[in-house]
């Protein structure tokens, strides 16, 4: 089997501030997975300022891949590929890549969506949030004004970045009582702090506060003390995290988990302690958007998902499968991840 790989770089419209720093750009490699028949796509999308993990390491895990899969015929199953990679190189961004791929050609083999080929009655639509990420009041307001008026059930603030008290006050009041009002601190708070601003910042009317502290016993620490409810985000990833009881929700990702086939064991692990499970992205591209969607479909999840992220990019092909439509992605139809001809 041949494996592709196409390194791209693609711009952010506007740099993005995150508690990791700004980012201008991101590394996206896309795949394609090609036995002499159908060919499956899928992509890696490392973000080291997020996740730690350089594009150099991916890009060399998928070289390790592509010389491994030459050795297989199109006839070997699909998750024997995928446990031959994993014992090459181990790196879940990179394996994601594979997995993605291997789902995408199942799809376009049966000629039906991957959400059909996970679970019979899955969602047909996925409500996602906004996500804004301006540091001054008025730009925050002015970005919650317009994502409520494009039909937002949810948006996201980024905090702990300095003026929160005033940012979410602006973002309230810009946002009207009726949409659902998500925090995250990705992990910029000590236990003290998270207690005390999410103490004070709860009046505005709060779903919850993702990662307000890093770390299973922090955020122990941090959900015992507030009424509000806590998801863990980058979290999730320590040992042990997805079954410790800790958080309210837990987010997960495409790229950490490895895959659809990962996602949706944790997904597993994560439920069997009464958790909640949503989906965001990593700034991905659209075949990673379209995973996380058709995988939140067979999930049934029904908090709003961090994945309008596309309109992210400056320069990115439009993607009309993955359009958002009041605060929501329908869950692309056509066969594989994005249909028949992508
Ligand atoms: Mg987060």
């Amino acid at each position: 089997m041949e494996l592709r790989v196409e390194h791209t770089t693609l711009r952010f419209a506007t740099p993005l501030s995150t508690s990791y720093g700004e980012l201008a750009a991101r590394d996206l490699f896309t795949v394609e997975l090609d036995g002499g028949g159908v060919v499956g796509r899928g992509e890696a999308a490392p973000l080291e300022a997020y996740d730690g993990v350089p594009a150099a390491a991916v890009a060399e895990a998928l070289a390790f891949y592509a010389e491994l899969l030459r050795e297989f015929t199109p006839d070997v199953p699909g998750h024997l590929l995928l446990d031959a990679c994993r014992k090459a190189a181990e790196l879940p961004e990179a394996l994601a890549a594979i997995d993605l791929a291997l789902w995408d050609r199942a799809g376009k083999r049966a000629g039906r969506p991957v959400a059909a080929l996970l679970r019979e009655d899955h969602l047909d639509v996925i409500d996602v949030n906004a996500t804004i990420g301006a540091l001054d009041r008025a730009g925050a307001a002015r970005a919650a004004g317009r994502a409520a008026a494009e039909g937002f059930g949810c948006v996201k603030l980024k905090v702990g970045t300095g003026d929160d008290a005033g940012r979410v006050a602006a973002v309230r009041a810009a946002l009207g009582p009726g949409v659902a009002l998500r925090l995250d601190a990705n992990g910029a708070w000590d236990v003290e702090t998270a207690v005390r601003m999410i103490d004070a910042l709860a009046p505005a009317g709060l779903e919850l506060v993702e990662e307000p502290v890093h770390g299973v016993q922090a955020v122990r620490e941090v959900r015992a003390r507030v009424a509000t409810r806590v998801s863990i985000d980058e979290t999730a990833d320590e040992p042990g995290a997805l079954t410790a009881s800790v958080a309210d929700a837990v987010c997960l990702k495409i790229g950490r988990c490895g895959g659809i086939g990962g996602l949706l064991s944790q997904a597993a692990l994560v439920r069997t302690t009464g958790a909640d499970v949503y989906l965001a992205s990593t700034m991905d591209g659209p075949l990673g958007i379209a995973a996380a969607v058709h995988a939140a479909a067979a999930l049934r999840v029904d908090i709003a998902c961090g994945l309008a992220t596309l309109g992210h990019f400056a320069d990115l092909d439009e993607a009309p499968e993955l359009r958002v439509v009041d605060g929501a992605i329908r869950v692309p139809a056509g066969p594989g991840l994005l249909g028949p001809d992508r």
